[in-house]
């Protein structure tokens, strides 16, 4: 399916591993230029030269910190006039309800909800002024329903997930779109961590523990970072202007619902 997006621009935060260098590829295949970022250099720069020789688009990177204002600047400035903005960043830590401080929770929120607001806020005017626009926020599934060790994740993914629906609903007059994206389990350097904590406090294997986590799972299996950003690159497709204020799961079925 052609995407109709192609020569189109686009912002994907934290995007040198995992989910947004799987949606970052995707849109790369569907012929959109990309400005990339992550804090280490390394990753980064090899993800930008994989995708330049793959696909043929210009691809821009820039070293930091998207949770910090000073890295949100750098990464706003090179964004430039984007029609599509993916935010990203890493997950808060695990831990106990209890244990959590003003400083937790104030970091979490920087990070999970506020950062992305930033760049919606930054990027939203001159989307609405050209006419059109797509944003996809990577949040979790624990929207949805909640993890209780990631109580820190669940406090300020569902902060933003409030504020999307309302400014989604109040941008798609000007042909923009905000959704987002709930990842269940994929297969990424966080979902390892992730496994290597259950395998270090159960004292079994991190194979066991991942074997263990995928039996949960109806799909049983975990998701790929591949299939994240097909779905990413549908929703800033053409074909997605319809699809407004939607939380979309990617999760092999492991979150149970009926609706
Ligand atoms: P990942 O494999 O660990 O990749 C994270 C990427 O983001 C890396 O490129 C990393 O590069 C970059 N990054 C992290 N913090 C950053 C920051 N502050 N500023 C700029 N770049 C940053 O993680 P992932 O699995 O793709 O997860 C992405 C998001 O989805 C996370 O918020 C995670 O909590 C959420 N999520 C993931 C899963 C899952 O199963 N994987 C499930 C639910 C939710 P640097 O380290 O070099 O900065």
């Amino acid at each position: 399916m052609d995407l109709g997006i192609s020569g189109k621009r686009a912002l994907v935060c934290a995007s040198s591993k995992g989910l947004g260098r799987g949606c970052a590829e995707a849109l790369a295949a569907a012929g959109v230029d990309l400005v990339l970022n992550a804090r280490g250099s390394d990753a980064l720069e090899q993800t930008a030269a994989a995708i330049r020789e793959a696909h043929g688009v210009d691809v821009q990177t820039v070293a930091c910190d998207v949770t910090t204002p000073d890295g949100q600047a750098q990464v706003i400035e090179a964004a430039g006039a984007a029609d599509i903005l993916v935010t990203n960043a890493g997950g808060p830590p695990p831990g106990m309800w209890s244990d959590w401080d003003r400083e937790d929770f104030i970091k979490a929120l920087d990070a999970n909800m506020l950062t992305p607001i930033a760049f919606m806020k930054a990027l939203l005017p001159g989307m609405m002024e050209r006419g059109w626009g797509r944003v996809v926020n990577i949040t979790s599934q624990s929207v949805r329903s909640p993890i209780a060790v990631l109580g820190l994740s669940n406090a300020a993914r569902t902060g933003l997930t409030g504020y999307v629906a309302g400014t989604a609903r109040q941008v798609a007059p000007n042909g923009v779109t905000i959704n987002n994206l709930l990842p269940g389990i994929h297969a990424t350097d966080r979902a390892d961590a992730l496994d290597s904590g259950v395998a270090k406090s159960e004292g079994i294997s991190i194979d066991e523990a991942r074997d263990r986590r995928a039996a949960t799972i109806p799909a049983r299996r975990y998701g790929t970072a591949e299939e994240f950003g097909a779905a990413c690159a549908f929703l800033c497709s053409q074909h997605a202007g319809f699809i407004v204020g939607q939380n979309i799961l990617l999760d092999g079925g492991a979150t149970n619902l009926t609706v």
